[in-house]
Formats: C-alpha cells, structure tokens, sequence
C-alpha cells in the first residue's frame, strides 16, 4: 500500500521530470558534439531564425480563419500574399546584413567573458527568468527614446519610415527594419545581456522572449485571454497597432509607463474613448 502511495506523486511529476531530463540531454549532446564557435553562432542563429517562424506563424494563419477576424484590430486593412512576401525579402537581407554579423560578435563576446555553456552551470530557472524580465525593463527604456529619435522629421524618412511600410501590422513585421534601425534598436537587446550574462542560457531565453514579444505586438489580432497581458503595464498589440495606424505616440515596445509619464499615449486614449462613445451611440 505505501508503495502505491508513494507510486503516485511520482506518475503526477513524470511529464515534468521527462521533460527537465530530455532537456538535459539535449543540453549535453549539444556541448559534447559541437564546438563553442558552432554553438555561439549557427546555435543562436538557428534559435532566433526557429522561433522568428514558430512564433509568427498564429498571426500567419489567422487570417485564413473567419472566426479570428473579429479580433482583427484594423479590419478594414486586410493582410496580402504580397505584403508577406514584401517582408520576408527584406527580412531574408537582414538575416545576411545583420544577424550574420551579430552572431560573430555573440562568439567574440562569449569568449571575451568566458561565458559558461555546461549543463552543471546553468544558473536556476526563476534567476534567469528574473534577468530576462530585468532585460525587458532596459530594453523598453532604450527603445522608447530612440523611437522617439528616429521618429524626428529630419531623420524619419531615411531609416524609420521602412518599418511603418506597414500601417496595419503583421507577426512578421516585427523584425521589418532598416539595417541602421536594426543595429541602433538591437542595441537595447544587448544592454541587458552585457550586465547579467552568466550562461549561455540567457542569451537564448532572452532572445526567445523578446521575439515573442515582439511578434505579438505587432501580430494585428487583439486576442482575449492572451497570457501577455498578465505582466502589469504591458502594451500589447492594440498599443503598438496604434502606433503603426497613426504614426506618432505609443513609442514604447513592450510597457506602457514610458508613453504615460511623457504623455506620448493621448492620441491613443482619446481614439480608443471616441470609439467607445460611438459604440454606446449604436447601441
Ligand atoms: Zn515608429
Ligand atoms: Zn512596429
């Protein structure tokens, strides 16, 4: 009897301690059979271009399924087969421009600091998952003053005005950017890293939530129950849509304190109270 009770937590923890342990093995497999080079760059180029696809695949597909049009922010701005295409070309030259290079400086970085790749050193989760959100903080903060600087009208149209190609974004808009405003906007990516980078699992967890960010906030569907919306402040797709249908205010990618403080967010509460005052009129 005490055997079958004893049985029972540990049936209940098989999923999770199958899953930690595939991790591991994966982890070490990956240490034993490839070099920190091949890690550091084709490794972290292989993440970021995986999760790029994974993670804008919904908004992809939402706009084939009638029933995810109602949540569809800009409705009357449909999606194309050539707007897609249009994006993934310059997000191909970025991938040659940019992204090569940034990996040869993640190797260059990762052996500068000699920054751990084992699976013994692997800092806790909650510790790397506390960097991260730290990360998200910073990188907010930058983002939102050199929006606000490529916004300027004597700057807008050489670098900025490729991202808002797009007034009604999609996923794959996200990474949709001028080389220079990839490089100055990425910077803000790395601040965080460059203070806390204790393990290569950083790199690749921070990379992972900042893409999915990203992508949902440019993704065009306002989704119910979205489990984004549980971090307090966080913007969210409706925010940064406005930004692309209006042009100016919410500069901030992920939070929505900087655009209060400075009062960047007005045109977007007066919009969204005029709509609710016309939808209390149609009622
Ligand atoms: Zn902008
Ligand atoms: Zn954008």
């Amino acid at each position: 009897m005490a055997d079958i009770l004893s049985a029972v937590p540990l049936v209940e923890n098989y999923t999770s301690v199958s899953t930690a342990v595939g991790v591991e093995q994966a982890w070490r497999y990956m240490n034993e059979n490839y070099s920190r080079f091949q890690i550091a760059t084709f490794g972290s180029g292989l993440v970021h271009f995986v999760s790029y696809i994974l993670i804008s695949l919904p908004s992809v597909l939402f706009q084939f399924i009638p029933q995810m049009q109602r949540f569809k922010i800009q409705h009357d701005k449909p999606v194309t087969g050539a707007n897609q295409w249009e994006c993934i070309k310059i997000l191909l030259v970025n991938q040659f421009i940019i992204h090569i290079p940034f990996y040869l400086g993640a190797y260059f970085y990762c052996e500068l600091v000699n920054l751990p790749f084992s699976y013994e050193t692997m800092p806790a989760w909650y510790v790397t998952l506390g960097h991260c959100f730290a990360c998200l903080v910073i990188e907010d903060t930058w983002h939102y003053f050199n929006h606000r600087l490529l916004h300027h009208k004597s700057i807008y149209k050489y670098i900025h005005k490729l991202h808002h190609t797009w007034q009604s974004p999609f996923g794959m808009v996200a990474e949709y950017a001028h080389p220079i405003e990839t490089m100055l906007l990425g910077m803000g990516t790395m601040w965080g890293i460059l203070l806390f980078g204790n393990h290569l699992i950083l790199l690749w967890v921070w990379m992972w939530i900042r893409l999915i960010e990203t992508i949902d906030v440019h993704s065009g569907y306002d989704i119910p129950l979205n489990p984004m919306h549980l971090f307090p402040f966080y913007g969210g797709a409706k925010f940064h849509d406005f930004h692309h249908m209006n042009f100016q205010g919410n500069y901030a990618p992920t939070f929505t304190w900087w655009d209060k403080i400075f009062g960047t967010d007005i045109q977007f509460k007066e919009y969204y109270k005029m709509k609710e005052e016309e939808a209390k009129k149609q009622k």
